[in-house]
């Protein structure tokens, strides 16, 4: 088993970005099967209980208000209509349901609102996440008294380059939401998105910043830029810079960085080849989001993603008392960048 650090340096990433590529997929292969079946991948979906509006300024972002990508703002659905979708969820074998909506942070008068719709969701026998925004320490708390297990809240990128993307908030609020969810007792899910024009050496930043933090996220959401007609990196085109094979070293870093992390294929999937998917899987990447929509953008569809698992040999992964058809419901890209929440 490889033990956990907290401490990596920038210069020890770098290194394994810079090592041979079959050396690096090697030793985050190995690195895989030392805590999980290789031939397992986790499989996700995700509702937006509330679709953008959203006034922050991720520039990748199609649900921030402010840019003109024919996203139309919704209200908070209704629990009922939120408990009738866990219950479609629950019937095609989730386990876990995620519920994310588009908000800068929760106003303290949502919180009961949410905290119904989690209670609610849990009542049917299913694990609960979400992805809201900013939380406070109190609503925390108030989130995980109404059953909530996991909290989805994504650094984006690099420290350094944070401040190219996002000017309405800081990297320290981000810490410090994180921080509020652990120490309320929930799981946690964090990860980012590259391909925003960012350095080699600012994808290693931000692997070190998710990898440094007090305890490794549970899951990893690694996004690849999905480029939004209308918001300024959709406009920029910078995603057609980022190589496939530097994707896949992305996700080999982050294998090796954080080995009992799920490190999930996220926002941007529905533009790999199966043959750059089947790289990543084989690099490490034991999640996928599956279904039709990743909250505003796209998502291959069902049958491609089960006939890709049949030509490689993989199969969804069971969770803990989930059946054979498992799918683990969970956020993840939603505000981390690219689709929707905060
Ligand atoms: S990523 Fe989240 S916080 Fe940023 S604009 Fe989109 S919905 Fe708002």
């Amino acid at each position: 088993m490889t033990p956990l650090r907290h401490d990596w340096s920038r210069n020890e990433i770098e290194a394994l970005f810079d090592l041979p590529f079959p050396e690096l997929l090697h030793r985050a292969a190995s690195v895989h099967r030392a805590h999980f079946d290789p031939a397992e991948v986790q499989v996700s979906t995700l509702l937006s209980v509330k679709t953008g509006g959203c006034p922050e300024d991720c520039a990748y972002c199609p649900q921030a208000q402010r840019y003109h990508t024919g996203v139309e703002a919704t209200k908070l659905m209704s629990t009922e209509a939120v408990v009738e979708k866990a219950r479609q969820a629950k019937a095609a074998g989730a386990s876990r349901f995620c519920m994310g909506a588009a908000w800068r942070s929760p106003h303290d008068r949502d919180i009961p609102k949410v905290a119904a719709m989690i209670r609610e969701v849990k009542a049917l026998g299913l694990e609960t996440c979400a992805t809201l925004g900013m939380l406070s320490n109190t609503q925390a708390h108030a989130l995980r008294d109404a059953g909530l297990d996991y909290y989805n809240h994504n650094l984006d990128t690099a420290p350094e380059f944070y401040g190219e993307i996002i000017h309405t908030r800081e990297m320290q609020d981000r810490l410090d939401t994180l921080a509020h969810v652990r120490d309320a007792g929930m799981k946690t899910c964090s990860g980012g998105i590259v391909g925003m024009g960012e350095s080699r050496s600012q994808r290693a930043g931000l692997l070190q910043a998710l990898a440094n933090l007090p305890a490794h996220p549970d899951s990893v959401p690694i996004n690849r830029l999905v480029e939004v007609q209308g918001t300024p990196l959709g406009d920029a085109h910078t995603s057609t810079l980022l190589d496939p094979f530097e994707f896949v070293r992305t996700i080999a870093v982050a294998r090796i960085m954080m080995p009992k992390s799920m490190v999930r294929l996220s926002a941007g999937r529905e533009t790999m080849s199966d043959e750059l998917q089947a790289l990543c899987f084989a690099a490490g990447a034991n999640s996928i989001f599956y279904g039709e929509k990743l909250l505003t953008t796209g998502n291959p569809d069902t049958e491609r993603d089960m006939a890709l698992f049949a030509r490689l040999g993989l199969r969804p992964m069971q969770i803990e008392n989930a059946t054979d058809h498992a799918i683990d419901a969970c956020s993840t890209t939603v505000h981390a960048g690219i689709t929707a929440a905060a």
